[in-house]
């Protein structure tokens, strides 16, 4: 399969979803994670309205940094498979993952039967 548009999705969903990572986090690179800042980061007067919001409630930053995490996990785990070849693949069943999955959840890992079990895979 020609994965080349992907990989263009999955590069821009990865720095989309990196951006919003900063708002919360600090990426440590040692332990290659990222750790909620306990104050909100400075941003952009542009950026104000948008982030303000989420810098209150910090169970709600745990959640929020937990769900952009496993998103941020599964692109990178994405784009690891377009190198290795295996993109494309049900994790569950090793079939190939429809491509109306793909084009609307281009970290998808596995196809539309097995779309209840992909949080139980290992992260
Ligand atoms: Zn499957």
């Amino acid at each position: 399969m020609n994965t080349s548009i992907y990989k263009q999705k999955l590069e821009n969903l990865r720095s989309a979803i990196t951006n919003e990572l900063e708002t919360i986090a600090i990426h440590r690179v040692d332990v290659d994670d990222w750790v909620l800042t306990t104050e909100s980061v400075e941003v952009d007067t542009a950026d104000t309205n948008d982030h303000a919001d989420i810098a209150e409630d910090s169970e709600e930053r745990i959640a929020i940094l937990s769900d952009l995490k496993t998103r941020y996990r599964n692109i990178v785990r994405a784009l690891q498979k377009i190198e290795e070849g295996t993109y494309g693949i049900c994790e569950i069943s090793n079939e190939p993952i429809e491509l109306d999955r793909l084009e609307v959840h281009p970290a998808a890992r596995t196809c539309k039967k097995h779309l209840n079990d992909e949080n139980q895979l290992p992260q």
